[in-house]
Formats: C-alpha cells, structure tokens, sequence
C-alpha cells in the first residue's frame, strides 16, 4: 500500500471515469472520484440515454401512420405532450443517477462532490481538501462549444434541450454531426417544423457518401428541411420566437435553435496547464497507449482525449487503463479499428468498418455490393421509406472491410454485423451464411450481384 491517500483519484463520474473507478476498486485499489456536476456523465444526463428515449417519442408519429394500412384505426388525431417526455425522462434519470451511485458506494469508492482541480502530480484540490494518490485520472469529458455569432446566446446547446420548457413549434438544428442530424429528425418526428443548417454541401462528413446522399433524402421525404452550404450570421428575438438569419440571405423564424457545432475538451480550470500536462492539436489531452499523460502519474481517457467520442470507446479504455495500471496484465493496445456506430436520425444510420471512399484510398481494388428496398413492412403501410444496405469487400483478400445501413433499427442490425467484420470474415462468408426470412437484416447475406469496383 503507497503512503497516497488513494491509490487513483478520479475526476469526472462519466461513463469511463465511474467504470475505471469501479474495476480499479474491484482490483484492491483505493479509490476516490469527484464529480461536481451529475453521476453518468453526458451519456446518461444529456447524451445518448435521454437521445434515445426522444427518438422512441419521435418514432410514435411514423408507427401511428403507418397502423393505418395494417388496420388500425385510431379515434381522434394523436396528441403528443412534451411535459409527459421531459418529466418521464427526468424520473427515468434520476433513477439512473441513483444507480450509479449505488454502484460506487458497493464498489467501496468515495464520491466527492465538487469540481476538482490538479495540484500537482499527486494531489488534488477539491470541495476544500486537498487529497494525494499514486495515480489521478482525468476523465472529465467534453462540453458542448457554439461558434461566435451575433446572438448565440439565444441558442441552446445539447446541455439544455431536452428540458426545453415547451416543444418548439419550429424548430433548428444548426452544424451537420451526430447530434444535428440526430436532433432534426427527433423534433421533425415529435410534429415541430424541423431546419437543419450546415456549413457543407453534404452533412455527416466522414461517414460513407451513399450513406449520407441516401440519408438526406430519406430525411428530407420524412420533411425535414435541409439548409446546406449554409450558415447562421445571427440569431434575433423577435415578437414570438427567434429570427436566425443565414449567410446565403435567407431568414428563418423558430422558437428554438439547437447549437450542435461540435464539443470541445473540458479542461477549463483543472490545472493542468500549469503541471505542463502537453495537449494536441484541438485542446484534448495527449495520452500513450497505456492512457499516460506526459506527467506519467496523471492518466486521462474518454472524451477528453480527443479520441471518438462515443461512450463504449471511454468504457473499453477504463477497461484497459485498469488492466494495465492495477491489475499488472500486459494487454495488447486497444484496436480502434472497426468500432460500429450508429446515428439515431431517423431512419437510423449503422455503419462498422470502412467507407467506400477510404476503402478505395486504403485497398485500392474493391468490390460494392448495395441494395436499396422498401422493407416488407411498408408494402401495407404506405410508407416510402426505403432501407440501404452496402457491403465493401477488399478485392484481393475477399474481406468485407465496411458495412453500413440506413433503415430502422440500423444500430441494432449493425451490432452483429461487426463482429464478423473484426474478425475479419470474407465475403465468401457471409454468402455461406443462411439468411433468416423475412427479415431485412437478410440483404446482408444475400447480396450476390456486384454493384460497382
Ligand atoms: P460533430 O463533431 O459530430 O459535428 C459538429 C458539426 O458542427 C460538424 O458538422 C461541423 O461541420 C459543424 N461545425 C463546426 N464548427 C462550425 C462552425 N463554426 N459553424 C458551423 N458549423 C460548424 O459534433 P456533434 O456536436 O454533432 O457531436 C459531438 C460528438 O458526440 C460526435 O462527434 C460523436 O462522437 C458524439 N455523439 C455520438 C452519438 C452517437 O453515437 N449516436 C450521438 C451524439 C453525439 P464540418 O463537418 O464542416 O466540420
């Protein structure tokens, strides 16, 4: 036992910071974590958790519609009520809070409530003690960042809105990521009239161009309304909502403009600037493989380091910095490659692997199998939606390098398709593999007819 007071204080009860601290207490380590704002991090607090509950409430509108044609005939027009939403998901919350809790108390780790600040290599400052530990962890994630604009003030951020005091009747996603794409279709889903604006031609860059092309279609027929190569100049108050004028001249009139122009590190007053912490590039701390600062007694994972920002990435890197740090194990260095993700716009996006375009950058020669249908399900619903699916396959070696989806439940399909593609499965593969009828998920097996080199 060191002469520290803990063996790991952690700062930041996220998802990787209460997951480190979990695991390093289960190994005999002495653990503390401060947190001075909600146990669960922007996950569960204002994250993917509350996300996915909105986009259940947004999805109600499609399967309403879509009963008609399967016989369902409902008595009056459905009515949706935020209130219920907003104060179902904060009960919902709160629960999830409490568990987390729970969960640090039985796993005999101290919580501190209080924002902590690095004193220097070994000690901490926080709610008015000053602690030492032989290791501290910086696991203090991302905060939302909005780009200087007369009145962006007046924007909310990821932060605020899913506690909006009413449903915006008019609505605007401004930036062309995860949570804008995500946003427009939940409140396009929920009945408000939904704007995104993005900088860009196309938005969601980096993901596959099919993908992205299919997508806005998809979510343009659902009416979401589409503003790119676009920006906000300003954002007014006007009698009854917000005037946001846009570069290219035009004026649009909302009641809520939803700010989701990226996040940045939170690092703001943790001091560690001051101990000579080295950063990179866009403000995110740089790490090794063994998730060391260049102070070597101060780790940092998640968010704050810049890698992707999903939350089974910081909850493996918890994983792996325990293995390495506490449980004396030697593991091979996390394999970034191939981790599957999805997008909760409607219809929800799926993708595992390579894009085509990096694919032909990486393996030059390769093969395109994609299919686009109307899922069975929408021969009675009425309903145009329509489903991708696209396999890339590396033509020297047969395996499949990316595979991605736009069409419900992609994330869900996805998962299974990922393992197969870790492990590195061969086109030949998945066509020996027996489909399962009638699905949608079969297309992947069943896709024998080159699209394109
Ligand atoms: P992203 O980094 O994904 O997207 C930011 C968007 O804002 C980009 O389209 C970017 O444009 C645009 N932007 C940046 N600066 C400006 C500016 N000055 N003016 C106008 N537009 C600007 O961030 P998000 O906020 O959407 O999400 C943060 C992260 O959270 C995601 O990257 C993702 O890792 C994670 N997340 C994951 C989810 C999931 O797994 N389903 C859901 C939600 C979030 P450009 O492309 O031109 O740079």
């Amino acid at each position: 036992m060191s002469d520290f007071d803990y063996d790991l204080f952690v700062i930041g009860a996220g998802s990787g910071g209460v997951r480190a601290a979990r695991t390093a207490a289960a190994t005999g380590a002495r653990v503390a974590v401060a947190e001075d704002r909600y146990l669960g991090g922007t996950c569960v607090n204002v994250g993917c958790v509350p996300k996915k509950l909105y986009s259940y409430a947004a999805h109600f509108h499609d399967a309403f519609r879509d009963g008609r044609g399967f016989g369902w005939q409902l008595p009056a027009a459905p009515e949706f009520d935020w209130a219920t939403l907003r104060d179902n998901k904060v009960h919902e919350i709160k629960r999830l809070n409490e568990i987390y809790g729970r969960l640090l108390e039985s796993a005999g780790v101290r919580l501190i409530n209080g924002r902590a600040r690095v004193a220097d290599a070994h000690r901490v400052e926080v709610a008015g003690e000053s602690i030492t530990a032989a290791k501290i962890l910086v696991a203090v994630g991302g905060w939302p960042w909005i780009p200087d604009f007369p009145g962006r003030e007046l924007a909310v951020t990821s932060n605020e809105v899913f506690d909006l005091a009413q449903l915006p009747r008019r609505f605007l996603a401004l930036g062309g990521g995860y949570i804008a794409v995500e946003f427009a279709s939940i409140f396009n889903g929920l009945g408000s009239e939904s704007h995104l604006v993005y900088r860009g031609e196309l938005f969601l860059r980096g993901f596959d161009r099919e993908v992205r092309e299919f997508t806005r279609e998809q979510m343009a027929a659902k009416g979401v309304r589409l503003h790119f190569e676009t920006n906000v100049e300003r954002i007014d108050k006007v009698e009854g909502g917000l005037r946001v004028t846009l570069t290219n001249g035009e004026a649009l009139e909302v009641d809520a403009v939803l700010a989701a122009t990226g996040r940045r590190p939170h690092v703001e007053g943790l001091g560690l600037d001051a101990l000579g912490v080295e950063l990179n590039g866009d403000g995110s701390v740089k790490v090794n493989e063994r998730f060391e600062t260049s102070v070597p007694s101060i780790l940092a994972l998640g968010d704050v380091t810049g890698g992707p920002e999903l939350t089974p990435v910081a909850l493996a890197e918890a994983m792996h910095l325990v293995q390495q740090h506490f449980a004396d194990a030697q593991p091979a260095p996390l394999d970034y490659r191939n981790i599957a993700t999805a997008v909760f716009c409607h219809p929800n996006i799926g993708t595992v692997g390579l894009s085509e375009e990096q694919a032909r950058k990486q393996h030059g020669a390769i093969r395109v199998y994609r299919t686009d249908f109307r899922p069975l399900k929408h021969t009675l619903s009425g309903s145009e939606e329509r489903c991708l699916m696209k396999l890339i396959v590396a033509d020297d070696s047969d395996v499949v390098v990316g595979a991605h989806m736009v069409g419900e439940e992609a994330g869900e399909l996805i998962q299974g398709i990922a393992i197969a593609v870790r492990a590195g499965l061969t086109k030949a593969d998945f066509d020996a593999t027996v489909g399962i009828h009638p699905t949608a998920a079969e297309e992947f097996v069943t896709m024998r007819t080159l699209s394109r080199r």
